[in-house]
């Protein structure tokens, strides 16, 4: 098969993400990746300004990464973690408790970050239910979030841009509240909590736990709201007894600028989800964080157990790649790349709002957002930045960046500037 071959068979046989059997959007074969680029099999390299979703933070075909799975592939690729255990597991588990906000001293290892957010919400459940509380369980989170697609993760995304609609009646009914308006760089006010804190106040016997992306809203909105609102959050929580779940499976690791976006508020959740970036980009994982506590009262509840075994479970590929990925945050070295890249879209990103389609731009840490009027027409823009040689995601009215730390501030301008042709040609056509 050619290349040409190889897409026709991809387009009638293999489901893309979201994507339609009958009329899929085009789609570009990939040869090979390396550092901040995307070669494709016609030949034609693009910069790539979105880390394959959050997760390439060191670029790709990375010497340290490449060398962890190799050294690890020769003395096991997986073993079950039933009655077994092993090094790997072992290792990043005291890593992770060390690094992530205090009080976090369980790990339960998963396959992607919505089977995190399953675990997650199961730890809740079971934690109410073995303090004879099953009343409490619902759960409470923000309008324009974002947890996954998997059920229970799907129950908590938001109810219009996520799929409420087509699933409705069968999906848990939750308690949803107005997503944050006071952004990260506004003046704070008290006013802004008022929404979550009558929720809570009104419906705290039957909720389980607040389930939230901390700072970033992510898929839902790519929104940044304000520290302060997360704080007033976790002491909403302690004062109505409703657990905090952090789902930091797109900001962990540095993103915003914080090793965790918690740490912007200074507060430490309950139960944290991890993925995305947890392996470096290299592979599907994720991890459920918890405190003592919770972790103590299920086990003493009727169920006695967890109830979650995942067949990969704590798969040691994946361990050893997040403990080579974590060894190369700890040289702190990402902290100045974020900064830089931050740096870089603050001095640009402006410029975008010249065009009267821009509705609003925003940066923060190594996330970089043009908000626009209208829902773009994908397939025409996206054809369009790849001519131009830059390799970005759209989606509905957002065009956004997240590049891998490593990038240059040369090619981080060099992004910006073949966006700015991208969209100007887009609206001029
Ligand atoms: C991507 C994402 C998930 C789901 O992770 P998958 O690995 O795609 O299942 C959950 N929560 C947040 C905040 C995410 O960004």
């Amino acid at each position: 098969m050619n290349n040409l071959e190889r897409l026709a068979f991809d387009r009638q046989h293999i489901w893309h993400p979201y994507t339609s059997a009958l009329d899929p959007l085009p789609v570009f074969e990939v040869e090979s990746a390396s550092g901040v680029e995307i070669r494709l099999a016609d030949g034609r390299v693009l910069l790539d300004g979105m880390s394959s979703w959050w997760a390439a933070i060191h670029g790709y075909n990375h010497p340290e990464l490449n060398k962890a799975v190799e050294n690890q592939i020769k003395s096991m690729s997986h073993v079950m973690f039933g009655g077994l255990t092993h090094k790997p597991a072992i290792e990043l588990a005291q890593k992770l408790i060390e690094i992530t906000p205090d009080g976090l001293d369980w790990v339960f290892y998963s396959d992607s970050g919505s089977v995190a957010v399953e675990v997650a919400m199961k730890m809740a459940l079971q934690y109410w239910q073995s303090q004879n509380k099953p009343e409490k369980n619902a759960f409470a989170t923000l309008k324009k979030g974002y947890h996954g697609d998997t059920w229970h993760a799907m129950s908590v995304c938001d109810p219009e841009t996520g799929m409420h609609s087509i699933y409705n009646d069968r999906l848990p009914k939750q308690f949803f509240v107005e997503e944050p308006q006071i952004s990260f760089f506004g003046e704070w006010n008290d006013s802004d909590i008022l929404p979550l804190e009558k929720l809570l106040s009104e419906n705290y016997k039957q909720i389980a736990a607040l389930i939230l992306e901390p700072i970033v809203q992510g898929a839902g909105g790519m929104r940044f709201y304000h520290p302060n609102y997360l704080k007033q959050a976790r002491l909403l929580c302690n004062q109505y007894d409703i657990l905090l779940i952090a789902d930091e499976i797109a900001t962990g690791f540095g993103r915003t600028g914080k090793l965790f976006a918690c740490e912007h508020a200074h507060i430490s959740p309950d139960i944290m989800c991890l993925g995305k970036a947890i392996t470096g980009g290299y592979m599907s994982f994720a991890a459920t964080l918890t405190s003592q506590k919770v972790a103590q009262t299920i086990s003493e509840g009727s169920a006695k157990v967890l109830m979650h075994g995942p067949t990969f479970m704590a798969n040691p590929l994946a361990c050893a790649l997040a403990i080579a990925n974590l060894k190369i945050l700890a040289s702190n070295k990402w902290k100045n790349e974020v900064l830089q890249l931050e740096q870089t879209m603050n001095l640009y990103f402006p410029e975008f709002k010249s065009f009267k389609e821009v509705k609003d731009v925003r940066v923060l840490g190594a996330i970089g957002v043009i908000e626009l009027h209208k829902a773009v027409d994908m397939k025409v823009l996206q054809a369009i930045f790849v001519n131009h040689g830059i390799w970005l995601r759209p989606f509905g009215k957002l065009v956004y960046t997240m590049p891998p730390y490593i990038m240059s501030t040369e090619q981080m301008k060099e992004l910006i500037q073949k966006t700015k042709s991208t969209l100007n040609q887009y609206f001029n056509n």
